[in-house]
């Protein structure tokens, strides 16, 4: 697909010269490099130029969905039946990953990453754990696993951050269960042989997780936050969203799960805590201090009845909030971005938490700059060519006056009303239609299936 050189968009959300707030800017001109990258910008350039493609709507930088596990998708709807906890949930999840193998997840994870393109988004992080044979032996090229979820993205048009992820224990000590095999490589120095032989391309990402405090044992942690430090790659771990995590860390270490990730270099700029639910006053201040960014999953947090995080008293603190989709339960940037605010305002009866700036920064910018993407995320010269635009004319968007586009997007806006979605300046997405991916629903419906048969 070849890259197209000129957009212009009805009206666009545009950092300003000088650093002051973003706005709306109309009749935008947005030309495009050979090397993917935004030349430049021009707002108020008359009408869209011969040549140029037309973007209705308002035009926003990429979304960047920063916590993904593409495989859950196939349990949308199935864990909506009774009541359950966040393990009965997991009891289930586990059913799912026994079923899958290299091309059945190439097949599901293009469909999942293409319903992520007709969303709005344009870069996924995807935290991947289900590495090896359901009985834990590795299959013939160790990274088919993670090489058919860059495939994946590929296939859908999309940017993609492999956070190949260190798993490794069932819990303080214990050895993984059966079923929790195919995600261990015995040691994170195996797992860190095996994840140095994945490599980054254009469209892809190579970087680090640790799974938790409870499946990768304290005397592990430093080797895989040396070996993220040593490649300057993103390092992501799931944090407390559970209060059980940190009573079973305080029994075994006598330290909440963040003091324990401290202690073992794991935390800093370029790591990103995810969920982060139950802080102490501690904890926030470890993590705002040392500049660890911190991934909200405010639709599988709601899910799974985890809880609201401190986003608010994180981002005081020091750090950079970014949003994710995570289990999939829906996939729309727009519902993360506006339940940071509104679930806030839940719970502290209070309004005006973060503006519509600040939730776009999270689901673009700051989500780019955690999955190890720089220049990206902003419709400015010199950033990656990856934008989406918003129509402003449907049921939902129609009626506020166009400065208020922001707002429309974040609080009233779904993902079925992105209309266009741009990656390095290939149209990925036109009029609502995914350009490489031709039927989604059925690519979904089947791929899910091929895991319950
Ligand atoms: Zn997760």
């Amino acid at each position: 697909m070849p890259v197209t050189t000129a957009y212009w968009a009805e009206y666009a959300w545009l950092q300003r010269p000088g650093g002051t707030a973003p706005a709306v800017e109309h009749q935008v001109l947005v030309t495009v490099g050979g090397d993917g990258r935004i030349s430049a910008v021009t707002p108020d350039s008359g009408p869209c130029p011969d040549g140029a493609v037309r973007l209705g709507g308002l035009l926003l930088p990429g979304m960047a969905n920063a916590h993904s596990h593409a495989f859950h998708r196939a349990l949308r709807s199935t864990v909506q039946v009774g009541s359950g906890t966040f393990w009965t949930w997991r009891d289930l999840m586990y059913q799912f990953a026994a079923a899958l193998d290299p091309d059945r997840y190439l097949a599901l994870a293009t469909a999942v990453y293409a319903e992520m393109a007709l969303a709005g988004i344009t870069c996924v992080g995807e935290f991947h754990y289900v590495h090896h044979n359901p009985d834990g032996t590795p299959y013939a090229d160790p990274n088919a696993m993670g090489e058919a979820l860059i495939e994946a993205a590929a296939r859908a048009g999309i940017r993609i951050t492999l956070l190949d992820t260190c798993y490794l224990s069932a819990g303080f000590g214990a050895a993984p269960e059966p079923r929790q095999r195919r995600f261990s490589d015995g040691d994170a120095d195996a797992w860190g042989a095996r994840a140095a032989l994945l490599k980054d391309r254009p469209h892809a990402r190579i970087g680090a997780a640790v799974h938790s405090v409870r499946a990768v044992p304290a005397d592990q942690l430093d080797t895989v936050a040396r070996w993220a430090e040593e490649r300057r790659s993103p390092l992501h771990v799931h944090l407390s969203e559970q209060t059980a995590e940190n009573e079973a860390c305080r029994d075994a270490h006598g330290v909440t799960p963040t003091r324990l990730l401290a202690d073992h270099g794991v935390l800093g700029p370029r790591t990103s805590a995810v969920h982060a639910t139950h802080l102490g006053r501690e904890d926030i201040g470890l993590l705002g201090g040392s500049g660890t960014a911190v991934c909200m999953c405010p639709t599988t947090e709601r899910d799974l009845a985890d809880g609201i995080g401190p986003a608010r008293r994180l981002a005081s603190a020091g750090s950079r909030i970014t949003l994710g989709s995570d289990s999939h339960a829906v996939i729309d940037p727009f519902e993360e971005a506006r339940a940071l605010e509104l679930d806030e305002r839940l719970s502290t009866h209070r309004r005006g938490h973060w503006t519509a700036a600040a939730l776009l920064r999270a689901a673009s910018e700051d989500g780019h700059a955690s999955l190890g993407w720089e220049r990206a995320g902003r419709i400015e010269p010199g950033a990656l060519a990856d934008f989406t635009a918003v129509a402003m004319d449907s049921v939902r968007t129609a009626g506020p006056e166009p400065r208020f586009g922001a707002e429309t997007a974040v609080f009233a806006a779904t993902a079925a009303d992105v209309r266009d979605v741009v990656v390095a300046g290939r149209p990925v997405v036109r009029d609502g239609v995914h350009q490489l991916v031709p039927d989604v629903p059925a690519a979904l419906r089947d791929s899910v299936a091929a895991l319950r048969d």
